[in-house]
């Protein structure tokens, strides 16, 4: 299908839930004054007993005017397009509730990929068809994937950089299945920094059907603080708007996430570290004889294939050192997922398996 003649053909209120199209959504009191004589939300007149200047004891903006103009600057889109929420994990929630009746409609996940995508539509009672990545590649299945729509069909997930493969999709298939997908298309692109490929987020305004999630967890070094980004069109934005809680977004977290903004050197120099650490990584591993392959990675961690993967994993753990074992996924027998760390932290691993395989 053309790019044209899916804008034109593309009817969002046929995608969402009746129950959601018909809510009132709840009307919170910080909506219409955050200032005067605040006597409206039964907030604690007394003060915040850690005495903050960040006025603790009033309710955070539903929100958030500030933080989401600037991250529309950063991704050249509009404040409109861009919605706020706990995580990323959030953002795939709400979706999931606005596009997915339970126990009726499906999504569509392409496996080996990112967990959180069939546990929350578990939790939602939502049914998932999977179509494998292809075996040597991990590249999604274009022809594939559209056969197994189905009139229930909402959501199609794709992750690129992948976890936990770390590649990126070939944009054109990318851009087949936005096109061609009669759901909602969500790309994760909670790596994608760490990436040489553009971002989707600035093509949300030419694809209504398109959704992008990205992250400060990963690029930003802040996953302690919980902030996810959605990226859409106002329609779909106003949905999320519609149904997240009123103050999903505290003032701590904003608060922070807007200090981050300010400080885009470092946050670009760590990224530009973790790149030349990810080949520095992958030059050591190669060296290591239980390594049977490293996967091309765009993201700040390696797949990496080993003889016993699992056993090695247990090995790691039992000196202290944390990976990932990926063996279950499929496509990924003996497989460990690892992060790149800083030059003490990689050397540390390689001498660790390097005295195991002795
Ligand atoms: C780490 C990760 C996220 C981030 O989730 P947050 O809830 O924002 O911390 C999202 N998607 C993928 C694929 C991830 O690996």
């Amino acid at each position: 299908m053309k790019k044209e003649a899916m804008s034109t053909s593309f009817n969002l209120e046929k995608l969402v839930r009746p129950n959601i199209q018909a809510l009132k959504p709840y009307h919170s009191a910080r909506q219409d004054f955050s200032e005067g004589l605040l006597l409206d939300a039964n907030e604690n007149s007394y003060g915040d007993p850690i005495r903050s200047s960040q006025e603790l004891h009033r309710y955070p903006s539903p929100t958030h005017p500030r933080l989401r103009k600037r991250i529309a600057q950063w991704r050249r889109v509009r404040p409109e397009n861009v919605f706020i929420g706990v995580g990323s994990d959030e953002g795939i929630d709400l979706l999931y509730r606005i596009f997915c009746t339970p126990g009726q409609d499906r999504i569509l996940t392409t496996p080996p990929t990112y967990g959180m995508y069939r546990v929350s539509a578990n939790i939602h009672d939502i049914a998932i068809d999977e179509v494998l990545l292809t075996k040597d590649h991990f590249q999604p299945q274009v022809d594939q994937i559209l056969k197994a729509v189905t009139d229930h069909t909402k959501i199609l997930l794709l992750c690129s950089p992948n976890n936990p493969t770390g590649n990126t999709f070939e944009r054109d298939r990318m851009r087949e299945l936005i096109e061609s997908f009669p759901g909602i298309v969500v790309v994760d692109e909670a790596y994608i920094d760490f990436s040489d490929e553009e971002s989707w987020a600035s093509e949300v305004n030419t694809y209504p059907n398109l959704v992008v999630l990205q992250t400060l967890s990963k690029s930003f070094g802040l996953a302690g603080i919980r902030l996810g980004i959605t990226f859409a069109s106002d329609a779909i934005i106003d949905y999320m708007m519609k149904v997240k809680a009123p103050y999903n977004v505290n003032k701590l977290t904003a608060q922070r996430a807007l200090e981050a903004f300010d400080k885009m050197d470092r946050i670009a120099s760590n990224i530009a570290k973790i790149k030349k650490q990810r080949s520095t990584l992958r030059q050591q591993l190669e060296q290591i004889a239980i390594v049977r392959h490293i996967y091309p990675s765009e993201a700040n961690f390696l797949l990496v294939r080993v003889d016993h993967a699992r056993k090695i994993y247990q090995k790691l753990a039992d000196r202290g050192i944390i990976v990932r074992y990926r063996g279950n996924e499929p496509h990924c027998d003996d497989t460990l997922r690892i992060t790149v760390g800083t030059p003490e932290e990689n050397e540390r691993l390689i001498s660790a398996l390097k005295q195991l395989t002795e």
